[in-house]
């Protein structure tokens, strides 16, 4: 930060809110807050929605929703019902998100996923989510660029996909203009503590700014900043994901596809992402050639086209990973709230986040939606 977070900071005013992370997780807690009227600081060390908020794909569904507890599939439900209007308020700011229902096309490339196919539709159908079955010719006159040995697809048409790296700078601006103060290139490296109360933070260049409530959304770097302080749930695991991004005319690619746990997700303007490893190797962002490889080969056995494509570029994002693979949205401590982990699905639960997160930091409680997610677990 130009001159230094002390200089920056002297002569304001203390928040009520300090917001520690400006990922998308920080950025929309922070924008609910600063809009429920409190003063509210939103602190990143880089640069706005530049770690895995930027790196994502952007899908607003789980990739396998069938693998997530209930609780969890609770919790992203009520996030996707908000999600429009959250994008709505992200576009009044200036930064449009495309928010686009591509659905999502699951293929059928085995006997194992045909049997798979029809327990899926079953869940599917049970937890109320519009789906169908296509055969292969079915599946061809929909996406006609699947390679010819796909046997069919579900076809789930209501799923939806936004230009996530547009997001977090998205709803940190609607904060700006909501009236935080959005401070890039500021570091936290300490919590201020009294008493057995959380009272602000310290700085990476040693300044304290006091607040009375902190709320870390630091992603996967939130449990090494709690240090031996730091409860279970909250000591998150980074987990390297990394994506291509193809060029491409528009609309070779109608929806989103997965494979497997390999997806493909098309963008309006005929950018396809294909993505993505998943890779336990701590807090290394940088991308690997088999890792690329094996995304490359993947999207050219759904998308035969793709081989031939340009690359416009790829890249790793550390998502933040924890011990249950759950996300923690509560209070850790007086003075003290956690809004971290949200591992694989974090662009898709902000909305729902930064409302929970406002439900504590306002004094309304824990909604009981959020009680599994207790950082305290
Ligand atoms: C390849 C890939 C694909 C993904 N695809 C999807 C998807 O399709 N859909 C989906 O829902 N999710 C997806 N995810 C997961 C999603 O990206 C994350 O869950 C989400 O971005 C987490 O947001 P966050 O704000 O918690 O973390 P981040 O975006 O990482 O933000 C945390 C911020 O905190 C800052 N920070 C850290 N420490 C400090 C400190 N001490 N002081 C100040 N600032 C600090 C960091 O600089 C960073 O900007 C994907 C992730 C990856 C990597």
């Amino acid at each position: 930060m130009p001159g230094g977070a002390r200089r920056y900071f002297a002569g304001m005013h203390s928040p009520d809110v300090i917001v520690v992370g400006g990922g998308i997780v920080g950025a929309a807690a922070a924008e609910r807050l600063a809009r429920g009227g409190a003063k509210v600081t939103l602190l990143e060390r880089g640069r706005i929605g530049g770690e895995a908020s930027w790196a994502a794909a952007g899908l607003l569904t789980p990739v396998h929703p069938w693998r997530h507890p209930e609780t969890l599939l609770r919790l992203e439900a009520e996030s996707l019902r908000m999600w429009p209007e959250a994008a709505a308020r992200v576009a009044d700011a200036g930064f449009d998100l495309e928010l686009r229902r591509t659905g999502l096309l699951a293929l059928v490339e085995s006997d194992d996923d045909a049997r798979e196919c029809d327990v899926r539709l079953a869940w599917l159908r049970g937890h109320g989510e519009r789906c169908e079955r296509l055969d292969a010719a079915a599946l061809r006159a929909a996406e006609p660029v699947v390679a010819a040995s796909v046997r069919g697809a579900l076809h789930l048409p209501d799923l939806m996909q936004i230009r996530n790296h547009r997001a977090a700078p998205g709803f940190a601006e609607a904060a700006r203009r909501a009236g935080a103060a959005v401070v890039e290139g500021c570091g936290v490296r300490a919590l201020a503590e009294s008493a057995g109360r959380v009272t602000g933070v310290v700085t990476d260049d040693g300044a304290t700014l006091a607040a009375g409530e902190v709320v870390l959304a630091a992603g996967a770097w939130t449990g090494a900043l709690l240090g031996a302080s730091c409860p279970p749930a909250l000591r998150t695991v980074p987990c390297r994901g990394q994506m291509v991004l193809y060029r491409t005319a528009p609309g070779t690619v109608r929806h989103m596809i997965l494979s497997s746990g390999d997806y493909l997700v098309p963008r309006s303007d005929g950018r396809v992402l294909a993505g993505s490893t998943v890779e336990w190797v701590g807090f290394d962002a940088a991308t690997t050639a088999p890792g690329i490889a094996g995304i490359r080969a993947a999207a050219a056995r759904m998308v035969p086209s793709l081989a031939g494509a340009d690359v416009e570029m790829s890249w790793a994002g550390l998502r933040p990973g924890s011990p249950d693979e759950l996300p923690s949205i509560g209070r850790v401590r007086p003075g003290l709230v956690a809004a971290t982990g949200h591992f694989r699905s974090g662009i898709m639960l902000a909305p729902v986040t930064a409302e929970l997160v406002a439900d504590i930091v306002e004094g309304r409680g824990a909604a009981e939606i959020a009680r599994p997610f207790d950082p305290l677990r």
